[in-house]
């Protein structure tokens, strides 16, 4: 079943105001977001932080029955971390990197995560290497298979999405080849969560990090961790609080025994709620219809760019996403952006130090996302307000 445009639009009061195509950067929440976080502030401001908690004990805890839903998971492998960062740091420095350890990763990795691998590489004596790409642009599964034959992988690390690229990386097919090879398998699901249909067992990742502020549409300051239930006894996180561990004094301490030990005791309460909210409303939406309509829409507009002259569409991937990223020749990308501001057209601007390892990067190049809320019409807004 097709979305209510007409209806998803009502309920987004941004989309009445702007044109919104950086749904990659932040979406715009709808209003079953807005007021859940606007009332637990209320409530916070109203009845004291603690309280406030306390009383809404059962929507905060509805957030890991509802984020755990959306992707196939269970509740208790589900934690509740800041940001995408945070949550894919605190999985990728719970791993026990030894000497020699060898770190899988891809060309279009985002570049936090780049520095991380080199850090773990210089601290610890691992070493990082990104395996080529295959004619579509994507992680070659032949140059993966090989690599992990050659033994000794600790872990292989990649995005679904990349931030800077159209395309969508083949993880299922990854997931089986580190099954087989008994490899563990971070996956940055930063920009796929919310666009496509993402489902854990279906991947067969051991660990995902995802944010609220993208296709999520939840409140920005947020994020989760989803730590496989086999894979948990072995990931001891990096920072451990009074809640992600037992204190037993004076010198013993015992990690929870489910995801919640990534987390901190103390937290964004109001965008915890939020964020379950926001994958309810994805939920209700399905996650099939969503990843439909987004990926239909971005091919729309990449045939309508290929018709305006000057304009090349650099997504590659056998599948693409929601994200479109394009450059005009003889216009810089930034000026782009600022004039489409002034016009009410939200694009961003992808640049090379976000470029995890890609060789052959543009200097800079616009980026549109669309998110299902979006229209025809509005692509056209947009392709209408280039230079010519
Ligand atoms: C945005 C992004 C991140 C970082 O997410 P934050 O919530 O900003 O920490 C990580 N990986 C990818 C692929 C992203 O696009």
């Amino acid at each position: 079943m097709g979305i209510d445009i007409d209806k998803v639009r009502a309920e987004t009061p941004g989309c009445a105001n702007v044109v919104h195509l950086n749904n990659a950067g932040a979406a715009l929440p709808p209003r079953p977001v807005i007021d859940a976080v606007a009332a637990h502030l209320e409530r916070e401001a109203m009845t004291g932080g603690y309280e406030a908690h306390e009383a809404s004990a059962g929507a905060a805890g509805r957030f890991y029955d509802a984020v755990a839903g959306l992707i196939g998971a269970r509740r208790d492998e589900i934690a509740y971390v800041e940001n995408a960062t945070r949550a894919w740091d605190m999985a990728f420095y719970a791993v026990p990197f030894g000497e020699g350890d060898r770190i899988l990763t891809t060309t279009s990795e985002y570049s936090s995560n780049a520095i991380a691998y080199q850090q773990v590489a210089r601290r610890r004596g691992a070493t990082v290497e990104v395996v080529p790409d295959d004619a579509h642009g994507q992680i070659s599964l032949d140059a993966l298979a090989g690599a992990l034959a050659r033994g000794g992988v600790r872990l292989v690390s990649l995005n679904h999405i990349p931030t800077q690229n159209g395309l969508v990386n083949p993880v299922a097919e990854v997931g089986r080849l580190c099954r087989e090879a008994g490899a563990l398998f971070l996956l940055d699901a930063c920009q796929s969560v919310g666009q496509l249909a993402v489902d854990v067992t279906e991947i067969g990742c051991d660990l995902l990090s995802s944010t609220g502020r993208k296709y999520l549409r939840g409140p920005r300051g947020t994020g989760f961790l989803y730590v496989r239930r086999e894979a948990l006894g072995t990931l001891e996180p990096p920072f451990l609080d009074l809640q992600a561990a037992e204190w037993h004094a004076p010198d013993r301490y015992e990690p929870r025994d489910d995801a919640r030990r990534f987390e901190t005791w103390e937290r964004f309460v109001a965008g915890q709620i939020g964020l379950g909210v926001a994958a309810d409303y994805a939920a209700a939406l399905g996650v099939e219809a969503i990843e439909d309509r987004v990926t239909g829409l971005a091919e729309r507009l990449r045939s309508l760019l290929a018709e305006h002259s000057g304009v090349t569409v650099l997504d590659r991937g056998a599948h693409r996403s929601g994200l479109v990223t394009f450059t005009v020749e003889g216009h810089d990308a930034m000026d782009m952006k600022l004039s489409l501001r002034e016009k009410g057209i939200n694009v961003s601007v992808t640049v090379p130090r976000a470029h995890g390892y890609l060789p052959d990067a543009p200097d800079a190049a616009v980026r549109a996302s669309v998110h299902y809320y979006n229209t025809e019409e509005e692509l056209g807004r947009l392709v209408e307000a280039l230079p010519r």
